[in-house]
């Protein structure tokens, strides 16, 4: 048989997904096990956008759709987009499909030619790395540390720029971190990718989940200059408890729009009309639950990181947004747990989900190796049991 491609044969599993899946197939055999893993809002999708969607199948907008999306979806788009963060931008250069994953990969498509640098800052959401692999891309990882709040600063940003540098991916605020850059941050960041003439795909899923009274900064809110080069990918996974339904969008110059939307006239197809529909209702519709949302968020961070750093052995990064939460196991490699020696987080997760139960993410594929991420989508009681579990687990390892 001839060989495979070569592209595809070195992409690597997610681990977010591989976590939930061997958490799941635990859960299915009986198995006493609590999981942190998959980031997914454990509220429901609001009744409102819930009927809009069932309204749809009723109305029978069950038949293809525009590759770009409905018209009415883009304009609700278009709207959203004005009244939370002040940007202006026409329908056409909006493209809604299934999902902000599939709208990084045709972003990234659009944007990278075989061998082009993509500067990616850690720790960095698993799929990005993967995703520009699988476009022919390198991905040029830029480190960053604790102290600096996880934060790349405009410095280390020019310094990773060669002359095949082609784009920056800025997931703010982050996952796994839950760190938000403010709006001065960004601007120093915006000023360099204008100088070096960088693309910039600013993922901000997660831009409306922020604790502590802080405000988002949309990155192409920053200037026309900066707005010119930056493909907003945004959806509704997050935001409003709609992972299954499977609408993305990006929101860029119509030139970039028009290649995204070619590319997903081939590969796609528009992504389902009921789920589109329902997309209307969750962008133009009421924006209450959100803040219910995220308020009960707020108060489980609160929580998991005041009790998880009274926990020897181990310390919490203090999320600003998001529902992730970092926890550092960096003082337990080297050491022996349960018989396990312990040499990065992915050891720390095996054993922990092994012998204490619980299923976390290790950051290895995250590009911080001594970190598990926490998310805490799931409600107040599995924290406090996740908790107690860590507790016992940590106290029992018999730690050598
Ligand atoms: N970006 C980030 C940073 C994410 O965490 C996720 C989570 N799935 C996505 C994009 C993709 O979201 P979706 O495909 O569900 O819209
Ligand atoms: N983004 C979520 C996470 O990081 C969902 C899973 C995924 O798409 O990777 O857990």
């Amino acid at each position: 048989m001839k060989e495979l491609s070569k592209l595809a044969s070195a992409v690597r599993a997610s681990t977010t997904i591989a976590i939930d899946t061997k958490f799941k197939t635990l859960q299915a055999e009986g198995k006493d096990v609590i999981g942190f893993g998959l980031g997914e809002p454990d509220f429901d999708t609001p009744e409102h956008i819930k009927e809009a969607g069932i309204q749809a199948i009723r109305d029978n907008k069950t038949k293809y759709t525009p590759a770009s999306g409905t018209p009415a979806v883009k304009k609700a788009i278009c709207q959203r987009l004005k009244e939370d963060w002040g940007l202006d931008y026409e329908t056409t250069q909006v493209t809604v499909n299934a999902g902000a994953k599939h709208i990084l990969y045709v972003a990234l498509k659009t944007l990278v030619n075989p061998g082009d640098e993509v500067i990616l800052p850690a720790p960095y959401w698993v799929s990005y790395y993967e995703l520009i692999k699988m476009v022919g891309g390198v991905p040029v990882v830029v480190d960053t540390t604790e102290e600096s709040g996880f934060k790349m600063s405009a410095d280390q940003l020019r310094a990773a720029i060669t002359p095949k540098t082609k784009a920056l991916i800025f997931n703010n605020p982050s996952n796994p971190t839950g760190m938000m850059y403010s709006k001065e941050q960004q601007e120093a960041i915006a000023k360099v990718c204008v100088e070096a003439d960088l693309y910039v795909i600013a993922d901000e899923i997660y831009g409306k989940l922020t604790f502590d009274g802080k405000t988002f900064t949309s990155f192409a809110s920053l200037g026309e200059d900066v707005k010119a080069r930056t493909i907003l990918v945004n959806g509704v996974s997050k935001t409003y408890a709609m992972t299954g339904w499977r609408i993305g969008f990006a929101a860029a110059d119509q030139k970039i729009i028009k290649i995204m939307t070619n590319y997903l006239s081939h590969c796609i197809s528009g992504t389902s009309p009921i789920s589109q529909a329902a997309a209307v209702e969750a962008f133009a519709g009421s924006q209450a639950e959100i803040e219910t949302m995220r308020a009960t968020f707020e108060e489980r961070r609160n929580y998991l990181y005041e009790r998880m750093n009274k926990i020897p052995g181990v310390h919490a990064v203090r999320s600003e947004a998001t529902f992730y939460m970092m926890m550092s196991m960096e003082d337990l490699v080297g050491k022996t747990l349960y018989g396990v020696e312990i040499k990065d987080a992915d050891d720390f997760s095996d054993v922990f989900l092994d012998k204490g139960g619980v299923a976390v993410v290790p950051c290895t594929g995250f590009g911080a190796p001594y970190f598990t991420r926490w998310s805490f989508a799931v409600s107040m009681e599995t924290i406090k049991e996740g908790l107690d579990r860590l507790e016992k687990f940590l106290a029992g390892a018999g730690v050598e």
